[in-house]
Protein backbone atom coordinates (compact mmCIF):
# COMPACT_ATOMS: atom_id res chain seq x y z
CA UNK A 1 0.00 0.00 0.00
CA UNK A 2 1.07 3.28 -0.58
CA UNK A 3 -0.38 6.46 1.03
CA UNK A 4 -1.89 9.50 0.16
CA UNK A 5 -0.02 12.26 0.14
CA UNK A 6 -1.47 15.35 1.70
CA UNK A 7 -0.22 18.55 -0.14
CA UNK A 8 0.19 20.95 2.52
CA UNK A 9 1.76 23.05 0.31
CA UNK A 10 -2.04 23.24 -1.79
CA UNK A 11 -3.78 23.12 1.62
CA UNK A 12 -2.09 26.22 2.81
CA UNK A 13 -2.87 27.99 -0.78
CA UNK A 14 -6.94 27.26 -0.06
CA UNK A 15 -6.59 29.02 3.41
CA UNK A 16 -4.68 31.78 2.34
CA UNK A 17 -7.60 32.35 -0.49
CA UNK A 18 -9.53 32.31 2.15
CA UNK A 19 -8.33 34.50 4.87
CA UNK A 20 -8.08 36.81 1.49
CA UNK A 21 -11.48 36.34 0.89
CA UNK A 22 -12.40 37.27 4.19
CA UNK A 23 -10.23 40.10 4.61
CA UNK A 24 -11.73 42.04 1.23
CA UNK A 25 -15.36 42.05 2.66
CA UNK A 26 -14.20 43.12 6.19
CA UNK A 27 -12.51 46.14 4.01
CA UNK A 28 -15.87 46.74 1.67
CA UNK A 29 -17.99 46.07 4.65
CA UNK A 30 -17.16 47.33 7.76
CA UNK A 31 -13.67 49.50 6.57
CA UNK A 32 -11.51 47.49 8.66
CA UNK A 33 -8.16 46.03 7.61
CA UNK A 34 -6.70 43.55 9.83
CA UNK A 35 -3.19 44.10 10.90
CA UNK A 36 -0.28 42.16 11.82
CA UNK A 37 2.86 43.32 13.18
CA UNK A 38 6.21 41.22 13.54
CA UNK A 39 8.91 42.60 15.89
CA UNK A 40 13.11 40.90 14.99
CA UNK A 41 15.49 41.37 17.76
CA UNK A 42 18.81 40.50 16.28
CA UNK A 43 20.21 39.19 12.82
CA UNK A 44 19.48 35.13 12.84
CA UNK A 45 19.60 33.75 9.12
CA UNK A 46 16.68 31.86 9.56
CA UNK A 47 14.50 34.33 11.45
CA UNK A 48 15.19 36.65 8.53
CA UNK A 49 13.69 34.79 5.91
CA UNK A 50 10.57 33.90 8.16
CA UNK A 51 10.09 37.29 8.83
CA UNK A 52 10.55 37.98 5.22
CA UNK A 53 7.62 35.56 4.18
CA UNK A 54 5.46 36.70 7.13
CA UNK A 55 5.38 39.84 5.88
CA UNK A 56 4.74 39.21 1.91
CA UNK A 57 2.04 36.93 2.66
CA UNK A 58 0.27 39.04 4.86
CA UNK A 59 0.58 41.66 2.26
CA UNK A 60 -0.87 39.52 -0.21
CA UNK A 61 -3.93 38.46 2.33
CA UNK A 62 -4.62 42.31 2.27
CA UNK A 63 -3.57 43.08 5.34
CA UNK A 64 -1.83 45.18 6.61
CA UNK A 65 1.86 44.47 7.68
CA UNK A 66 4.39 46.32 10.37
CA UNK A 67 7.81 44.80 10.75
CA UNK A 68 10.03 45.88 13.67
CA UNK A 69 13.40 45.10 13.56
CA UNK A 70 15.87 45.91 16.52
CA UNK A 71 19.74 45.33 17.03
CA UNK A 72 20.77 42.31 18.60
CA UNK A 73 21.95 44.43 21.50
CA UNK A 74 18.60 46.29 22.34
CA UNK A 75 17.55 46.00 25.95
CA UNK A 76 14.59 44.06 26.71
CA UNK A 77 13.01 47.48 28.00
CA UNK A 78 12.75 49.02 25.14
CA UNK A 79 11.16 45.48 23.46
CA UNK A 80 8.39 45.80 26.25
CA UNK A 81 8.17 49.66 25.73
CA UNK A 82 7.27 48.54 22.05
CA UNK A 83 5.08 45.59 22.46
CA UNK A 84 2.78 48.01 25.03
CA UNK A 85 2.54 50.23 22.00
CA UNK A 86 1.89 47.57 19.55
CA UNK A 87 -1.18 46.49 22.02
CA UNK A 88 -2.16 49.54 22.59
CA UNK A 89 -2.79 50.16 18.80
CA UNK A 90 -5.82 49.60 17.15
CA UNK A 91 -4.29 49.33 13.47
CA UNK A 92 -2.43 46.08 14.98
CA UNK A 93 -4.09 43.01 15.60
CA UNK A 94 -1.77 40.09 16.07
CA UNK A 95 1.57 40.62 17.15
CA UNK A 96 4.14 38.26 16.63
CA UNK A 97 7.71 38.18 18.56
CA UNK A 98 9.76 36.23 16.30
CA UNK A 99 11.92 33.26 18.23
CA UNK A 100 14.62 32.85 19.45
CA UNK A 101 15.21 36.04 21.69
CA UNK A 102 19.28 37.15 21.70
CA UNK A 103 19.89 35.21 25.47
CA UNK A 104 19.71 38.15 27.61
CA UNK A 105 15.78 38.32 27.16
CA UNK A 106 13.66 36.30 29.15
CA UNK A 107 11.43 35.25 26.40
CA UNK A 108 8.72 34.00 28.55
CA UNK A 109 8.41 37.66 30.40
CA UNK A 110 8.37 39.17 26.74
CA UNK A 111 5.17 36.87 25.43
CA UNK A 112 3.48 36.95 27.84
CA UNK A 113 4.13 40.93 27.75
CA UNK A 114 1.63 40.46 24.69
CA UNK A 115 -2.07 41.36 24.87
CA UNK A 116 -3.14 37.84 24.95
CA UNK A 117 -5.53 38.71 22.62
CA UNK A 118 -3.30 39.46 19.71
CA UNK A 119 -0.99 36.74 21.08
CA UNK A 120 -1.18 35.31 16.95
CA UNK A 121 1.18 32.76 17.96
CA UNK A 122 -0.84 31.54 21.20
CA UNK A 123 2.46 31.06 23.14
CA UNK A 124 0.36 33.59 26.30
CA UNK A 125 0.11 31.85 29.41
CA UNK A 126 -3.47 32.68 29.29
CA UNK A 127 -4.12 31.36 25.55
CA UNK A 128 -2.18 28.46 26.60
CA UNK A 129 -4.68 27.82 30.14
CA UNK A 130 -7.80 28.42 27.91
CA UNK A 131 -6.63 26.10 25.51
CA UNK A 132 -5.97 23.61 27.99
CA UNK A 133 -9.60 24.14 29.78
CA UNK A 134 -11.06 23.81 26.37
CA UNK A 135 -12.33 27.53 26.19
CA UNK A 136 -11.98 29.65 23.09
CA UNK A 137 -7.89 31.29 22.43
CA UNK A 138 -5.46 31.93 20.29
CA UNK A 139 -4.25 28.43 18.88
CA UNK A 140 -0.48 28.12 17.84
CA UNK A 141 -0.30 28.06 14.20
CA UNK A 142 1.76 24.55 13.59
CA UNK A 143 -0.45 22.38 15.65
CA UNK A 144 -3.50 24.48 14.32
CA UNK A 145 -2.46 23.68 10.52
CA UNK A 146 -2.03 19.90 11.63
CA UNK A 147 -5.42 19.69 12.92
CA UNK A 148 -6.93 21.56 9.72
CA UNK A 149 -5.37 18.70 7.88
CA UNK A 150 -6.41 15.73 9.74
CA UNK A 151 -10.01 17.50 10.01
CA UNK A 152 -9.97 17.32 6.32
CA UNK A 153 -8.79 14.20 5.84
CA UNK A 154 -10.60 12.34 8.59
CA UNK A 155 -14.21 14.94 8.77
CA UNK A 156 -14.54 13.56 12.60
CA UNK A 157 -11.35 12.85 14.77
CA UNK A 158 -13.88 11.79 17.83
CA UNK A 159 -12.51 8.03 18.92
CA UNK A 160 -9.90 8.31 17.35
CA UNK A 161 -6.31 7.12 18.91
CA UNK A 162 -3.23 9.68 18.46
CA UNK A 163 0.14 9.69 19.62
CA UNK A 164 1.67 13.11 19.50
CA UNK A 165 5.81 11.85 20.20
CA UNK A 166 7.61 15.06 21.12
CA UNK A 167 6.22 17.40 24.51
CA UNK A 168 7.13 21.37 23.46
CA UNK A 169 5.32 23.91 24.41
CA UNK A 170 5.21 25.26 20.99
CA UNK A 171 4.23 22.00 19.37
CA UNK A 172 3.62 18.50 20.89
CA UNK A 173 1.90 20.09 23.93
CA UNK A 174 -0.82 22.23 21.94
CA UNK A 175 -0.94 19.21 19.73
CA UNK A 176 -2.27 17.50 22.00
CA UNK A 177 -4.85 19.35 23.75
CA UNK A 178 -6.44 20.21 20.29
CA UNK A 179 -6.73 16.11 19.66
CA UNK A 180 -7.62 15.43 23.06
CA UNK A 181 -10.90 18.51 22.36
CA UNK A 182 -11.56 16.59 19.47
CA UNK A 183 -12.38 13.27 21.49
CA UNK A 184 -9.04 11.56 20.01
CA UNK A 185 -7.75 9.26 23.02
CA UNK A 186 -4.35 11.00 23.05
CA UNK A 187 -0.71 9.48 23.95
CA UNK A 188 2.08 11.84 24.33
CA UNK A 189 5.18 10.54 23.88
CA UNK A 190 8.95 11.80 24.35
CA UNK A 191 12.49 11.06 24.94
CA UNK A 192 11.70 9.04 28.41
CA UNK A 193 9.22 6.99 26.84
CA UNK A 194 9.48 3.02 27.06
CA UNK A 195 8.83 0.80 24.23
CA UNK A 196 7.76 4.18 21.95
CA UNK A 197 8.28 2.22 18.67
CA UNK A 198 5.26 0.05 19.87
CA UNK A 199 3.18 2.90 21.65
CA UNK A 200 3.44 4.48 18.36
CA UNK A 201 2.23 1.47 16.30
CA UNK A 202 -0.72 2.14 18.46
CA UNK A 203 -1.94 5.09 16.61
CA UNK A 204 -4.42 5.68 14.04
CA UNK A 205 -2.80 9.52 14.00
CA UNK A 206 0.65 9.67 14.51
CA UNK A 207 2.29 13.12 14.81
CA UNK A 208 5.92 14.07 14.77
CA UNK A 209 7.65 16.79 16.49
CA UNK A 210 11.07 15.60 17.65
CA UNK A 211 13.45 17.38 15.49
CA UNK A 212 15.34 14.25 14.72
CA UNK A 213 15.66 13.44 11.32
CA UNK A 214 13.89 10.32 9.82
CA UNK A 215 13.33 8.96 13.59
CA UNK A 216 10.20 7.70 12.73
CA UNK A 217 10.56 4.83 10.56
CA UNK A 218 7.69 2.57 8.76
CA UNK A 219 7.97 -0.31 11.10
CA UNK A 220 6.51 2.30 13.46
CA UNK A 221 3.39 3.00 11.70
CA UNK A 222 0.45 1.06 11.84
CA UNK A 223 -0.66 0.02 8.76
CA UNK A 224 -3.59 2.76 7.26
CA UNK A 225 -2.52 5.47 10.09
CA UNK A 226 -2.13 8.98 9.25
CA UNK A 227 1.43 10.29 9.63
CA UNK A 228 1.75 14.14 10.55
CA UNK A 229 5.30 14.96 9.80
CA UNK A 230 6.13 18.10 11.67
CA UNK A 231 9.62 17.59 11.71
CA UNK A 232 12.02 20.14 9.90
CA UNK A 233 15.52 19.11 9.97
CA UNK A 234 18.57 20.56 7.51
CA UNK A 235 20.98 17.29 6.99
CA UNK A 236 23.90 16.76 4.68
CA UNK A 237 23.31 15.46 1.17
CA UNK A 238 26.21 12.77 -0.16
CA UNK A 239 26.34 14.80 -3.09
CA UNK A 240 27.36 17.92 -1.01
CA UNK A 241 25.00 20.64 -0.20
CA UNK A 242 21.79 20.55 2.19
CA UNK A 243 18.33 19.60 2.19
CA UNK A 244 15.62 19.54 3.94
CA UNK A 245 14.09 15.89 6.00
CA UNK A 246 11.35 15.59 8.37
CA UNK A 247 10.95 13.33 11.59
CA UNK A 248 9.93 10.47 9.64
CA UNK A 249 11.51 8.23 7.52
CA UNK A 250 9.16 9.01 4.18
CA UNK A 251 10.54 6.45 1.91
CA UNK A 252 9.37 3.61 4.27
CA UNK A 253 6.54 5.41 6.18
CA UNK A 254 4.97 6.10 3.32
CA UNK A 255 4.71 2.44 2.26
CA UNK A 256 2.45 1.06 5.68
CA UNK A 257 0.61 4.53 6.30
CA UNK A 258 -3.22 5.94 4.91
CA UNK A 259 -2.08 9.40 4.43
CA UNK A 260 1.29 11.17 5.27
CA UNK A 261 2.66 15.04 5.17
CA UNK A 262 5.75 15.44 3.09
CA UNK A 263 8.46 17.35 4.24
CA UNK A 264 8.97 19.73 2.66
CA UNK A 265 5.33 21.30 1.19
CA UNK A 266 3.21 19.33 4.36
CA UNK A 267 3.11 20.69 7.92
CA UNK A 268 5.67 23.82 7.02
CA UNK A 269 3.27 26.13 4.14
CA UNK A 270 0.03 25.18 6.94
CA UNK A 271 2.23 27.40 9.57
CA UNK A 272 2.15 30.61 8.30
CA UNK A 273 -1.18 30.02 6.70
CA UNK A 274 -2.23 29.50 10.04
CA UNK A 275 -0.37 32.52 11.43
CA UNK A 276 -2.87 34.79 8.63
CA UNK A 277 -5.86 32.99 9.60
CA UNK A 278 -4.90 34.11 13.41
CA UNK A 279 -4.58 37.67 12.68
CA UNK A 280 -8.04 37.60 10.82
CA UNK A 281 -9.61 35.74 13.81
CA UNK A 282 -7.79 38.31 16.10
CA UNK A 283 -9.04 41.36 14.41
CA UNK A 284 -12.54 39.89 14.40
CA UNK A 285 -13.26 38.99 17.91
CA UNK A 286 -11.70 43.14 18.63
CA UNK A 287 -13.92 44.39 16.41
CA UNK A 288 -17.30 42.09 17.93
CA UNK A 289 -17.57 40.23 14.40
CA UNK A 290 -18.34 36.90 13.25
CA UNK A 291 -15.17 34.45 12.88
CA UNK A 292 -13.99 33.23 9.61
CA UNK A 293 -15.45 29.66 9.40
CA UNK A 294 -12.97 26.62 9.11
CA UNK A 295 -9.90 29.00 9.67
CA UNK A 296 -10.52 28.32 13.56
CA UNK A 297 -9.49 25.63 16.56
P1 LIG B 1 11.77 20.75 20.90
O1 LIG B 1 13.24 20.46 20.79
O2 LIG B 1 11.31 21.88 21.73
O3 LIG B 1 11.04 19.42 21.44
C1 LIG B 1 11.39 18.16 20.94
C2 LIG B 1 10.59 17.10 21.65
O4 LIG B 1 10.97 15.85 21.10
C3 LIG B 1 10.84 17.03 23.16
O5 LIG B 1 9.63 16.91 23.85
C4 LIG B 1 11.72 15.80 23.32
O6 LIG B 1 11.48 15.07 24.49
C5 LIG B 1 11.27 14.95 22.16
N1 LIG B 1 12.36 14.04 21.77
C6 LIG B 1 13.64 14.35 21.50
N2 LIG B 1 14.33 13.24 21.21
C7 LIG B 1 13.47 12.22 21.29
C8 LIG B 1 13.58 10.81 21.10
N3 LIG B 1 14.74 10.24 20.76
N4 LIG B 1 12.49 10.06 21.29
C9 LIG B 1 11.31 10.62 21.64
N5 LIG B 1 11.13 11.96 21.82
C10 LIG B 1 12.20 12.73 21.65
O7 LIG B 1 11.27 20.85 19.40
P2 LIG B 1 9.97 21.59 18.78
O8 LIG B 1 8.74 20.99 19.32
O9 LIG B 1 10.16 23.04 18.83
O10 LIG B 1 10.14 21.17 17.25
C11 LIG B 1 10.08 19.82 16.85
C12 LIG B 1 10.38 19.74 15.36
O11 LIG B 1 9.37 20.45 14.66
C13 LIG B 1 11.70 20.38 14.93
O12 LIG B 1 12.22 19.65 13.85
C14 LIG B 1 11.30 21.76 14.47
O13 LIG B 1 12.19 22.29 13.51
C15 LIG B 1 9.97 21.45 13.85
N6 LIG B 1 9.05 22.60 13.80
C16 LIG B 1 8.40 22.81 12.64
C17 LIG B 1 7.51 23.84 12.52
C18 LIG B 1 6.79 24.01 11.22
O14 LIG B 1 6.36 25.09 10.90
N7 LIG B 1 6.59 22.95 10.45
C19 LIG B 1 7.27 24.78 13.60
C20 LIG B 1 7.92 24.42 14.83
C21 LIG B 1 8.80 23.36 14.90
P3 LIG B 1 11.86 15.61 25.98
O15 LIG B 1 10.83 16.65 26.30
O16 LIG B 1 11.76 14.39 26.81
O17 LIG B 1 13.24 16.17 25.87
Amino acid sequence: MTAKIIDGKAFAATVREKVAVHVARLKDENGITPGLAVVLVGEDPASQVYVRNKGKQTAEAGMASFEHKLDADTDQATLLKLIDDLNNDPAVHGILVQLPLPGHMDEDLVINAIDPAKDVDGFHISNVGLLGTGQKSMVPCTPLGCLMMLRDHYGSLSGLNAVVVGRSNIVGKPMANLLLRDSCTVTVAHSRTRDIEEVCRRADILVAAVGRPGMVTGDWVKPGATVIDVGINRVEKPEGGTRLVGDVEFASAVEVAGAITPVPGGVGPMTIACLLANTLTACCRANGLTEPEGLTA
